[in-house]
């Protein structure tokens, strides 16, 4: 098969290209993905989008680069003030449970978390932030509102020959230029200044810092432009988010970042912006009042795990629009059931056989890069494994394979997995809510309660679970 090399969408030039880091060495990737606002749980739309970063993460260091992975944490904003005041805890302590979280629903997906050094706090950049609103006051590019905000002028940007529009299509001809929006969400129709510091009003409480503008606080948007050039640079590779954040966040982005002109001549803030398209769960969006909004606790609590969850959410290019439903979730629970049966014979025949050193590549490592050099195109990858699990079984049963034979092919298949992450076989040791559910049938029985007994029985199967009784009393198995 003839060698291919990675293309990927990029959102500012609405073409696929091939990936090519500044770098001149080609090594080297810096990436940043816009994190979660802390303010509660993480849906699983959210999850998607990291889900995907995550993907893209694992897809570079597959192809031999190394990437320098930032994520922030916004943990200042609207919607967390707002929860702030509504829940009467301080910043930090509200922010600091939900970031707590967030990471440990990361892990639950497998996703490789940035190091510590690159999950940049808002809070904790707040120096990088001010010093950012005041090179553009410098330029004359952001002005003082007389209640101490402190805008960015769209119309002074363009009047320095930047371009406002470059992630998106805008009709200044139809805009309002010159009013202002304060609040960081706002829509492409309301084009406007937009705020970069938020003087202090009483609603704040104390979320306050001193600026040279007086006390207040950073609008979102400025936020990620500072911290993702305080960690990677003042022009950097890869820019992610999900496709919500092109505008205004991500358009915000770039014009605070160039308008600030501290890239090296001709080069642009991001070189590549890459955007995951939404889930929508059972054909609507995720909402609390349609009961179809779902956290990844919310998933685990029905007995699905996160291999499941992580399995599903890989399943759709990142391009289109995914629909989520618990019927997705038990088909990925029987792809894996597939690959893990297959896994689990190689391992078998395998034993404790070495792999030797092969000169060649094997298919199923050629036909899955194909695939993903292709923008990442899932649909393929995922045909690729199971074409390799098909006829890897008929081999099996046909007795055709060695043991080292089995073990090259494992070795194809761990390689591969360090992109998809699916790790082994879970060893199936049951989650307590499971055990407390077992232990009830097993009173129920001594009761001569059967039907109770069976709706229990029924229930651990929805959950994933089978139960057999053995001489030694029942036994749970995932199923
Ligand atoms: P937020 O915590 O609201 O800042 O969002 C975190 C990430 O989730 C952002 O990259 C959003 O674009 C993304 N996101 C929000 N809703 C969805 C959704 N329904 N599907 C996919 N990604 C989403
Ligand atoms: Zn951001």
């Amino acid at each position: 098969m003839e060698e291919t090399r990675l293309h990927l969408f990029n959102t500012l030039t609405r073409q696929v290209e091939e990936f090519r880091p500044f770098d001149e060495a080609g090594k080297t990737v810096g990436m940043y993905c816009c994190g979660p606002t802390v303010y509660d749980f993480g849906h699983i739309g959210n999850f998607r989008t990291f889900v995907f970063a995550d993907l893209v993460r694992r897809y570079l260091e597959f192809r031999g680069f190394k990437v320098n992975h930032v994520m922030n944490i916004t943990d200042v904003e609207d919607k967390i003030i707002r929860r702030v005041r509504e829940t009467g805890k301080s910043l930090k302590e509200f922010t600091a449970g939900y970031t707590d979280v967030f990471l440990q629903d990361l892990k639950e997906l497998n996703c490789l978390v940035p190091e510590e050094k690159n999950l940049p706090r808002a809070t904790e950049h707040i120096p990088q932030i001010i010093d950012l609103i005041e090179k553009l006051v410098a330029r004359g590019i952001a002005y003082r509102a007389t209640d101490g905000s402190v805008y960015f002028s769209i119309e002074k940007y363009r009047g320095c020959g930047c371009r406002y529009g470059q992630l998106v299509n805008l009709n200044f001809e139809a805009m309002r230029v010159g009013e202002r929006v304060a609040s960081d969400e706002y829509d492409k129709e309301s084009v406007a200044d937009f705020a970069l510091w938020k003087a202090r009003v009483p609603d704040d409480g104390d979320v306050f810092w001193p600026s040279p503008w007086g006390e207040g606080r950073p609008g979102w948007h400025i936020e990620c432009s500072a911290m993702s050039m305080a960690l990677l640079g003042p022009s950097f590779d890869l820019h992610l988010g999900g496709e919500d954040l092109t505008f205004p966040h991500h358009e915000d982005e770039i014009a605070q970042s160039e308008g600030a002109g501290v890239q090296p001549a001709g080069r642009p803030f991001v070189k590549h912006w890459l955007h995951g398209a939404h889930l929508l769960v059972e054909g609507k969006k995720m909402s609390k009042s349609l009961g179809n909004y779902f956290t990844v606790r919310d998933l685990l609590a029905k007995g699905f795990t996160g291999r499941e969850i992580r399995c599903l959410l890989l399943s759709a290019s990142y391009r289109e629009t995914f629909n989520f439903t618990l019927a997705g979730l038990e088909g990925a629970r029987a792809q894996l059931a597939r690959i893990d049966e297959c896994v689990g014979k190689l391992r078998e025949l395998a034993g404790s056989t070495v792999a030797s050193a092969s000169p060649s590549v094997p298919a199923l490592v050629t036909g899955f890069t194909a695939a993903m050099d292709s923008d990442l195109n899932v649909s393929a990858a995922w045909a690729v494994v199971f074409d390799w699990v098909r006829d890897t079984n008929r081999s099996l049963a046909a007795n055709e394979l060695t043991p080292a034979l089995a073990t090259a092919a494992l070795a194809a298949w761990e390689r591969l997995d360090t992109v998809l992450g699916l790790g082994a076989k879970p060893t199936g040791e049951a989650p307590a809510d499971i055990v407390a559910l077992a232990n009830e049938r097993v009173a129920a029985k001594k009761a001569k309660d059967f039907a109770r007994a069976d709706a229990i029985r029924a229930e651990l199967k929805a959950k994933g679970w089978v139960v057999e009784d053995t001489a030694k009393g029942p036994k749970l198995k995932k199923i």
